[in-house]
């Protein structure tokens, strides 16, 4: 079974609207009680409280008004980031979500057709039928799964609707591969020297919004200006999120559709963000998303990802001769000449041919192990 998503824009009705808010709060504070509910009681008696939103609904009655199954996912989402933090530390202790920082959203599943989507209108649980914009067919055998209504900065709602379908993957001969490095500017820079150069496309909307925002940081505070003024703010970063998820989406799969194998540094987007602080960039992951994208219309097609281990020393190594040279640790570095063989290598590029070079012989290993095996069961 494979899993798809398709993100509409939604019209809800001013009563809609007030109930989408309303479940967005009940969803958050579900979340939050439950979670300091398991904190207190591991407190006294170190065990993990199992408790169910159900619990809840005879103290505070508001939880009723709401869709059940919204809850309900808050519930298994709370569990998830438990289970997280259980298995891996790394993930941090799952955190309160602050009325002011946290994604306005909520998930509902289908439960004998409690949700359709028919004739540009989407049908909800307790909101009854939703306008929706559907500038995509749904294609047909597709089952829908769940939905999850959200609110933008700006206003605007969106439902991201969740489908099941079936198709069988066979995997392919891997012939044609590609290495791919991290770029902080240009997101990234490939094996035969070409670079993402997605800055590009929206730094114009970049000045654009360094404008709104000092236009907004001189008006009074509270303000009925200001308050407009702080919409306009959220609708050009959201165009801004908009161009580079688009833009993603279009050179994922222009590469998806060329070669068989991306291989890529496996980067701890996180630590690196922070141990070398560079900022926005990183912070913002847009690395880790075009990764995920990538990897899914990959396999999509039965080809591959392969993701190389990080102390692999991609950047110092000579892709020409394979003289590791240990000086190249600067990233401020973007240039060196191998001292064994004289080649001139630009960094990123030169990363980019060692990462093809290690994630091919890495999968073509794995190939041929797997082949072996298959090999000796039949035997
Ligand atoms: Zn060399």
């Amino acid at each position: 079974m494979q899993y798809t998503a398709y993100f509409f824009r939604i019209y809800p009705t001013d009563k809609q609207k007030e109930l989408f808010v309303k479940t967005f709060g009940c969803a958050r504070s579900i979340y939050n009680k439950m979670l300091a509910d398991k904190i207190e009681h591991y407190k006294q008696t170190k065990k993990m409280l199992k408790n169910t939103p159900a619990q809840y609904k005879k103290k505070f009655p508001y939880f009723k008004e709401v869709d059940s199954l919204a809850l309900a996912n808050a519930q298994f989402h709370l569990e998830g980031a438990f289970s997280n933090f259980f298995q891996n530390p790394k993930f941090g202790f799952p955190n309160f979500k602050s009325k002011k920082n946290s994604r306005r959203s909520y998930t509902t599943n289908i439960v004998n057709n409690n949700i359709e989507l028919k004739n540009g209108k989407l049908k909800l649980p307790k909101a009854g039928l939703v306008r929706v914009k559907q500038h995509r067919e749904v294609p047909e055998g597709y089952i829908l799964k769940a939905v999850t209504v959200s609110q933008k900065g700006s206003g605007k709602f969106y439902a991201s609707i969740l489908f099941e379908y079936e198709e069988e993957i066979t995997n392919k001969e891997p012939k044609s591969f590609l290495g791919m490095d991290y770029s902080m500017h240009d997101l990234y820079v490939d094996s035969e020297g070409n670079k993402g150069e997605y800055e590009r496309f929206y730094r114009k909307s970049e000045q654009k919004l360094k404008r709104e925002q000092r236009k907004l940081s001189l008006m009074k505070k509270g303000s009925r200006n200001r308050a407009k003024q702080r919409i306009k703010v959220a609708k050009v970063h959201e165009k801004i999120a908009n161009c580079r998820k688009d833009f993603m989406q279009k050179k994922s799969r222009q590469i998806a559709n060329v070669y068989d194998c991306v291989c890529i540094e496996n980067l701890d987007m996180k630590g690196m963000s922070q141990s070398l602080n560079f900022g926005k960039s990183v912070h913002d992951n847009a690395f880790g998303k075009f990764i995920e994208m990538l990897s899914y219309k990959l396999q999509r097609q039965g080809k591959y990802l392969v993701e190389v281990d990080k102390f692999y020393p991609s950047s110092q190594l000579c892709s020409v001769c394979g003289y590791q040279n240990k000086e190249t640790k600067d990233l401020s570095l973007r240039e060196w000449i191998c001292p064994h063989c004289g080649t001139r290598h630009d960094r990123d590029i030169n990363a980019a041919v060692n990462l093809l070079k290690e994630g091919k012989r890495l999968l073509l290993n794995q190939i041929k192990k797997n082949r072996g095996a298959l090999g000796d069961s039949l035997l």
